[in-house]
């Protein structure tokens, strides 16, 4: 499936009311067959993206699409702080590896520091 085409999905069920809709309507709304959407869809849902559940349209058997992840793109400006991301560690690094996050002096000075930036450029209100 191209990225395009899953990020069109994720984008239409963001702008609904609950972040669900109607199979048909999201069919509709990307000019896609029946087959096409249903099939787009189920890769969706067996990735753990979405949810469908089935439900009744004006008396006829139909599906609703949840979104169960929030699917947002992440800009590596945002994190370029983070000192894992040059950290010579970080292939051995994790839950009951010799290094970890937890006690991670190297993380806490970055993560401190980029709170320090955040707070002087009065963006840090939500980072404790
Ligand atoms: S948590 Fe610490 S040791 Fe692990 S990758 Fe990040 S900086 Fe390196």
């Amino acid at each position: 499936m191209s990225e395009s085409l899953e990020e069109k999905i994720f984008s239409l069920l963001q702008k609904s009311d609950d972040g669900s809709m109607s199979q048909s309507d999201l069919g509709k709304a990307l000019k896609m067959n029946s087959r096409e959407i249903a099939r787009t869809l189920s890769k969706l849902e067996k990735r753990g993206l979405i949810k469908r559940a089935q439900t009744k349209e004006k008396g006829r058997n139909a599906y609703r699409v949840t979104m169960l992840k929030m699917h947002q793109k992440i800009d590596l400006n945002d994190v370029i702080w983070c000192a894992c991301l040059t950290c010579p560690d970080l292939e051995r690094c994790g839950k009951g590896q010799p290094v970890s996050p937890e006690g991670c002096t190297k993380l806490t000075a970055s993560i401190k520091a980029e709170q320090s930036r955040l707070s002087v450029l009065g963006e840090g209100k939500h980072a404790q």
